[in-house]
């Protein structure tokens, strides 16, 4: 047997079995009876969701915008992941169709990305859309994927960590998605975009604009012509430092369909964790930033973080990840 055999069939093995729904449903209709599947036959999944609704949270209101704190223990191990090279290296890849529990099902899109249910949710409906093949995370020649997924799965927010922007799988490519509203950015972009945007582009096929005033910047591209976005994208990332550990520049990218339009953000960064991540005693604030702390819900797996954390610490830590293309 070959390889891409051997994949197939490994492939075939955790496909989940569309005979058992309706096949005029659409792909909203389709993801929540795969969730709900899982939920019902995968015992880690279930205890994992049902403990989601324990978790405690709490806000914090600037102008125009409000953060999320959410305390979740389970998210320990994603926060605190080492991502070097050789501890990658060590690791069996949970992402490979080879290592996924004998439960774990998946939903196989564009042919080349495997829909699952993610076991460690922050979100309902917590999903990780990962590559059939174990290929690094890099962004390059997938945003038209992104935004056709993102057109896919509509009513969702897609995002894509960068490998060290809050990836726990840097070396195995894949995208998230949560429902559409979860992350307060969803909500509060329009606001601050009318409000104080700066209009980089505004021409027939869309407009960028550079959102200042929101403790991080981001630069939104909107446009009902995906290959707009991902050329826009191109003039916006050719602007920002490329890390050479990962052969891209740092970032955090949303995108979404909505109205007829496609909005995709991106949150350019500097670096991968704030100093009081690596602080001792009172100062040390366990938070590890990726899409969804850009996406404005801090995740603090340590109680005494989440309840000592304040709106000075949160823009101390955004001030320091956040790379700013604007100075
Ligand atoms: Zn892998």
């Amino acid at each position: 047997m070959t390889d891409c055999e051997h994949n197939q069939q490994q492939l075939n093995a955790h496909l989940f079995d569309l005979s058992l729904t309706d096949s005029k449903s659409d792909w909203s209709s389709l993801v929540a009876m795969f969730v709900h599947s899982q939920l019902k036959t995968w015992p880690l999944a279930a205890t994992n969701y049902k403990n989601l609704r324990k978790v405690t949270k709490r806000s914090l209101t600037f102008a125009d915008f409000k953060i999320d704190i959410q305390h979740n223990p389970s998210r320990m191990r994603s926060t605190c992941a080492n991502g070097s090279k050789e501890a990658i290296k060590e690791r069996p890849c949970f992402l490979c169709v080879e290592h996924l529990a004998d439960e774990q099902k998946g939903l196989l899109l564009l042919d080349k990305y495997l829909l699952l249910l993610n076991p460690y949710p922050i979100f309902n409906e917590h999903l990780t859309i990962s590559s059939i093949y174990h290929v690094p995370q890099l962004i390059e020649e997938r945003v038209g994927d992104m935004l056709h997924l993102a057109d896919l799965l509509r009513g969702r927010t897609l995002f894509y960590n960068g490998a060290e922007c809050g990836a726990s799988a840097p070396d195995h490519f894949h995208f998230q998605s949560v429902p559409e509203r979860a992350m307060p950015v969803d909500c509060e972009l329009d606001v601050l975009i009318d409000k104080n945007g700066r209009t980089l582009v505004d021409e027939k096929n869309g407009r960028v604009v550079l959102v200042e005033s929101y403790l991080r910047e981001c630069v939104v591209i909107e446009s009902e012509r995906a290959e707009w976005v991902v050329a826009q994208f191109d003039k916006v990332i050719s602007k920002l430092p490329l890390n050479d550990n990962v052969g891209e520049p740092m970032m955090n990218l949303l995108a979404n369909f909505a109205y007829g339009k496609y909005r995709f953000v991106i949150f350019p960064r500097k670096v991968q964790r704030p100093s009081c991540f690596y602080a001792s005693g009172d100062a040390k604030i366990t938070i590890s930033p990726a899409s969804v702390e850009m996406g404005g819900v801090m995740i603090t797996p340590r109680k005494e973080d989440f309840e000592k954390i304040s709106k000075q610490d949160i823009i101390n830590i955004f001030e320091e990840v956040s790379y700013s293309i604007s100075i």
